[in-house]
């Protein structure tokens, strides 16, 4: 078995479970439907002999087609919203004054390191949902809105780690109901094994550009991409953050003002980056965020930080000075994730994180916030609208976190003004 790098899970083989919905036939054959994560799209293809960094979203779509799934979606569709509402709720916090520092909350082995080890801090997590569960939602709620009821299709996430498949599980993740918004999650490895056994011939399959994922949930944005990379939720965040305060999107020609976020993601021992997320504007915003992969990383951050502990007064010590942190539990984020394809490449890690950051800079958008703007509108009114905040966002169970009140955070903010 392969043991998960995280701790989270050893691998457990679901291949047959998927296997045997796609063979069903007759009036038993549900729809089935699979999405694939960022980082998944530029994997897949490992699995029958490709070069780390070359495999393409276009072929790993006509694969799953191949394979019998008869809808594929892209779980980067999800990751757009997630970096959408991140930097909403970011926002807020700053202009409120806590609670800070934010944690991202879309990676299940981070999540699961607070649980275990560092309690005081569940409040400090992100409310919104990681891309996955978010897609996972938005599908209930569309197929409730095509008429197709909820045991008449089938939901398989195609992922970077075995931990998605715990997360699949939470009670506070599930819809109304009690049933599951994902039904099924494969890593990497697992889809892989799947397509074989399927008989895809991936040599055969349609190249580059020919293929695209289905509507409703296609479009996305180059930010999205960036969620398969460690730094890429907080560059995908701040460009939003950046089109939200300076109202102005990130284009290919200003991207650069994010460069140190790269710069930081890859670094072994600077964690930290000053953003000034509005620059050549007259009221200036500099974020101070935080970019960590890999959990020993993440530990000894947080004790040298003194946030490994809960402060006298409940939640966090009033001196970190940080607005926002990114948590990662594989080292360089997903596309290092426990169920990624094995390789005896040495740089496999960097020519996958080269190729995300190419599709990142062909696509039409950059900013999250634009790809998605009229499904959103169309779809539930607004981001906030309460029907999309209890699809999109979750509340942590039983929080024992007691963040500082606002007004004492404020202190420690000099350079944001709200
Ligand atoms: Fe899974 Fe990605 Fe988190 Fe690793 S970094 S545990 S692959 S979500």
């Amino acid at each position: 078995a392969v043991v998960c790098p995280t701790g989270a899970v050893s691998e457990r083989d679901d291949t047959g479970i998927v296997f045997e919905e796609l063979t069903k036939a007759g009036p038993q054959r549900r729809t089935v439907v699979v999405m694939t994560a960022p980082s998944a799209r530029f994997s897949l293809g490992e699995m029958f002999g490709e070069v780390p960094g070359t495999s393409s979203p276009a072929k790993t779509i006509a694969g799953l087609r191949a394979a019998g799934f008869d809808l594929v979606f892209d779980t980067t569709f999800g990751a757009d919203i997630t970096a959408t509402l991140e930097a909403t709720e970011l926002v807020e916090r700053v202009k409120a004054g806590g609670p800070l520092p934010m944690f991202t909350s879309c990676c299940p082995g981070w999540v699961n390191l607070v649980e275990k080890k560092f309690e005081h801090l569940r409040g400090h997590l992100s409310r919104c949902r990681s891309p996955m569960m978010m897609l996972g939602a938005m599908i209930r709620y569309w197929m409730h809105r095509e008429g197709v009821r909820r045991d008449r299709y089938f939901v398989v996430a195609l992922m970077p780690c075995t931990a998605k498949k715990v997360e699949i599980e939470r009670p506070e993740l599930r819809a109304p109901d009690g049933t599951k918004d994902v039904d099924v999650v494969l890593t990497v490895r697992e889809m892989g094994k799947l397509l074989k056994t399927l008989g895809v011939s991936w040599s055969e399959l349609p190249g580059e550009h020919k293929t695209e994922y289905d509507d409703p949930f296609a479009s996305a944005s180059g930010g999205g991409s960036l969620f398969a990379v460690s730094g890429g939720v907080t560059e995908a965040a701040l460009r939003v953050a950046h089109a939200v305060l300076a109202r102005r999107d990130v284009t290919k020609k200003n991207s650069d003002i994010f460069e140190e976020c790269r710069r930081v993601a890859v670094s072994e021992s600077v964690h930290k980056a000053e953003i000034d997320v509005t620059p050549s504007s007259r009221s200036r915003r500099t974020l101070s965020v935080a970019i960590l992969s890999g959990s020993r990383k993440i530990q000894d951050f947080l004790e040298d930080l003194g946030l490994d502990q809960q402060a006298p007064t409940g939640g966090v010590s009033v001196s970190q000075p940080y607005h926002f942190i990114e948590c990662m539990a594989c080292g360089g984020g997903c596309i290092g994730g426990g169920g990624q394809p094995s390789t005896l490449e040495m740089h496999a890690l960097e020519m996958r994180r080269k190729a995300v950051y190419a599709v990142d800079a062909e696509s039409t958008h950059q900013t999250s916030s634009r790809a998605q703007h009229s499904f959103i509108r169309d779809m539930f009114g607004s981001i906030t609208s309460d029907v999309a905040r209890e699809l999109l966002e979750y509340e942590p169970p039983s929080p024992k976190s007691v963040p500082l009140a606002p007004k004492d955070r404020t202190r420690s903010f000099g350079s944001v003004s709200s």
